[in-house]
């Protein structure tokens, strides 16, 4: 791909790129009420789904072909640049005649390259700008295989959007982001712009502002955020959107770095510094859930819940570990104490449950 080119020029729009608005088109009230909002704070790309894949059956699926009526009338209304997601042929035949400045291709069909190049097929020929959001599992060939199937379309002007990764269970993002996934595609491909969506990765209205700064510090050209002239009315997403008021509070707020190069370095280290807090934070919550487990067998056998011999033998085998590994036993010591002091105190709790 040796012919990449900016979706919009950083002349014409400044650093970092914004695209703002609704996670949906809902009604034509509500697209033009925040688009004239996001405009006054001076927002130049307009965004808004109205195909929306969904989960589960049964939940808001966008309002179709109409929509695009909608954001033709912001684009003439407001002068910004107006983009929509697709997801086949049809949505990319009908935004293609309607005028639509933009495409983004969405997470769960990035990870589908059937579809990718359906939507490659069916933009041949054109040269509108396509932003492809990562697919929703962390692989990082399979999201350049869909920048790929675009490219050799013939859409050059192409940009990558990280929104986070899906993963099992409860966590604080509602999608993983993995920074050193587009950080590796952008050593890959240098020209490739490449944009942040903090509000999917988030799904919470808070981490939109801390996210955004994050990607910012680490070189990111530009940010994608939901934003609804109502949030808490919207039909998807409500919990990750905020008002145009709030965002131009974030985007106020946010620190752009002219030289990215030094502090890129810095969050990639960080970032897995974080990474590994976090697999501390999950191990210890593992090693408790076995605590209690050893708590329950000690009631069940009516023994002591302190071993003075077992406790010993912890404290010194993991001193001398922690030594052969560069660590004084000092330090492992007083992590080995605070554990057990918790484990302890796990232990009675399940002691003290009765129930059980
Ligand atoms: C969206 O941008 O509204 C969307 C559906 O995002 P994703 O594909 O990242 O889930
Ligand atoms: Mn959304």
């Amino acid at each position: 791909m040796e012919d990449l080119r900016p979706i919009v020029s950083e002349g014409q729009i400044g650093r970092p790129i914004v695209i703002a608005g609704p996670c949906s088109a809902e009604s034509e009230e509500q697209i033009l009420t925040t688009a004239r909002s996001l405009a006054e704070y001076g927002i130049k790309i307009f965004r808004a789904g109205i195909w929306k894949p969904r989960t589960k059956p049964g939940g808001f699926e966008g309002v179709g072909e109409v929509g695009l009526e909608w954001l033709m009338r912001v684009k003439k209304e407001t002068g910004m640049l107006v983009c929509t997601e697709v997801a086949n042929k049809s949505h990319v035949e009908a935004a293609l005649k309607a005028g639509i400045d933009m495409l983004w291709i969405g997470a769960r069909t990035s990870a589908n390259p059937f579809a990718v190049q359906e939507i490659a097929d069916s933009l041949a020929g054109t040269d509108i700008p396509v932003m492809v959001k990562n697919p929703v599992n962390p692989d990082l060939e399979l999201w350049i295989g869909a920048l790929q199937r675009i490219y050799n379309a013939g859409i050059h002007r192409l940009a990558a959007i990280h929104r986070g990764f899906t993963v099992y269970g409860k966590h604080l993002y509602r999608n993983m982001p993995q920074w050193h996934i587009p950080i590796e595609l952008h050593r890959r491909l240098p020209g490739l712009q490449i944009i942040c969506d903090p509000s999917h990765m988030g799904g919470k209205r808070e981490l939109i502002a801390p996210l955004s700064q994050q990607a910012l510090d680490m070189g990111f050209d530009g940010l994608i955020i939901e934003s609804h002239c109502d949030p808490d009315c919207a039909l998807s997403d409500k919990s990750q959107q905020i008002t145009p008021d709030v965002l131009n509070f974030i985007l106020n707020t946010l620190v752009v770095r002219e030289n990215t190069q030094s502090t890129e370095s810095l969050a990639l280290l960080r970032q897995q510094i974080d990474q590994i807090d976090n697999d501390l934070i999950e191990i210890l919550a593992k090693r408790m859930r076995i605590s209690r487990e050893i708590g329950q067998y000690k009631k069940e056998h009516r023994m002591q819940i302190v071993h003075t011999d077992r406790y010993d033998d912890i404290l010194k085998s993991r001193r001398k570990l922690a030594e052969e590994l560069g660590m004084s036993g000092n330090f492992m010591q007083t992590i080995v104490e605070a554990i057990h002091e918790e484990s302890v105190r796990q232990q009675i709790e399940v002691l003290n449950n009765r129930t059980k």
